[in-house]
């Protein structure tokens, strides 16, 4: 793909001034800068191009070679004729001008609320189905109680005079006026005559913080609480910060959760499946039964109405789903085995497919295969 012009890429014609290329310049960046513009590939591209294009127009040197050779001049490795130090800058002043735009940067007024911390709450099953109450230490802010968070040892306080109580100074740099948090007072626009000997006019100070913390019955894998205002203590009096406690339930012995159901399995003799019987299963409430038909195959699954788990949101309860497996005897006696010997006899010729219908099934498919591949 050959490279467009320069000149072309910024929009401005081949005898532009200083001025008018950093206006074109800024004008694209502002349009196309990644921040703006999330996963698009064509923005990015299109902001690389304008970068790259300003970056040799405004540097004296690369521009009049770039204007002898076109983009030849920089294809051997050229180009880096002095032109370096100017570079860097560019990517200096963006890199501020965007961090503080588009960087979220939110603290523009007044004083910043304190932190948000996040906390991971493990939870057993069961703990999750009830819902619990659990104590929590966090290391966190808290505001300081000799100022009470205020900073101040006698609780005077003056209004800054770098930003005159703004919380904020401009200044030009480049073509640009910026704005930014005073770093005499930190935005507050104040600032503490004599600051307090415990926090050292922080207000706030590091802290083992005990909580207790109310898990409603029902939640479930990847839920949030917000416990608004739990947060880390804001500087000097400002708002706290909000806690968020994340759920993680541990896996369980018995139980798999899918959502408000439940499921189990129940593992059950060959007697058992093949004669019916009634079997105890456990719920999270206690034990329940289920009936098992005579001639019941692995794998068949029954449900227990309700009796899964009730749900944080809905209030509605899911179902508990045992699915039966039939298990394989082991350790023998003499007895059981004489037993079963004598049962397998019973299995002869054509009368016992009409024991087995799973086997008579994979017996005929077997057979058709066979069939298939000879003829
Ligand atoms: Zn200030
Ligand atoms: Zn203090």
């Amino acid at each position: 793909m050959s490279k467009r012009d320069y000149y072309e890429v910024l929009g401005v014609a081949r005898n532009a001034g200083e001025d008018e290329l950093k206006k074109a310049y800024r004008r694209l960046a502002m349009k196309y800068h990644p921040d703006r513009n999330p996963d698009d590939a064509t923005a990015e591209a299109s902001f690389k191009e304008a970068k790259e294009a300003y970056e040799v127009l405004s540097d004296a040197n690369k521009r009049r070679a770039y204007d002898a050779h076109g983009h030849a001049a920089f294809e051997h490795g050229m180009g880096g004729g002095g032109g370096g130090a100017h570079g860097a800058d560019i990517n200096d002043i963006f890199g501020d001008i965007f961090g503080n735009i588009f960087g979220g940067g939110g603290g523009s007024r007044g004083p910043r609320r304190g932190a948000d911390i996040g906390y991971v709450m493990e939870l057993d099953l069961e703990e999750a189905v009830a819902g619990v109450e659990k104590r929590i230490e966090i290391p966190t802010l808290v505001d300081c109680k000799p100022c009470k968070g205020s900073g101040s040892e006698d609780g005077k306080v003056e209004t800054c005079a770098t930003c005159q109580g703004r919380g904020q100074v401009r200044f030009q740099r480049g073509i640009f006026a910026m704005q930014q948090p005073c770093p005499h007072c930190g935005g507050n626009g104040k600032r503490i005559v004599s600051p307090c000997k415990s926090c050292r006019g922080a207000g706030r100070v590091e802290e083992e913080k005990v909580l207790s913390v109310k898990i409603p019955a029902g939640v479930d894998n990847g839920d949030r609480i917000r416990l608004s205002g739990e947060g880390e203590a804001g500087p000097a009096g400002a708002p706290p910060g909000d806690l968020y406690v994340d759920v993680r339930v541990r896996e369980h012995d018995i139980f798999q959760r899918d959502g408000d159901d439940l499921h189990c399995e129940v593992p059950i003799r060959i007697s058992q499946a093949a004669l019916g019987d009634t079997v105890r299963v456990p719920t999270l409430g206690g034990e329940a039964e289920i009936r098992i038909p005579p001639e019941t195959q692995t794998g068949k699954v029954f449900r227990l109405r309700e009796k899964g788990v009730r749900s944080v949101r809905s209030r509605s309860t899911g179902d508990l789903y045992c699915r039966v497996v039939v298990e394989t005897p082991v350790n023998l006696t003499s007895q059981q085995r004489e037993l079963l010997e004598q049962f397998e006899a019973t299995f002869v010729g054509e009368e016992a497919r009409r024991h087995s219908p799973r086997s008579s099934t994979f017996m005929d498919g077997v057979k058709s295969f066979w069939e298939r591949m000879t003829s």
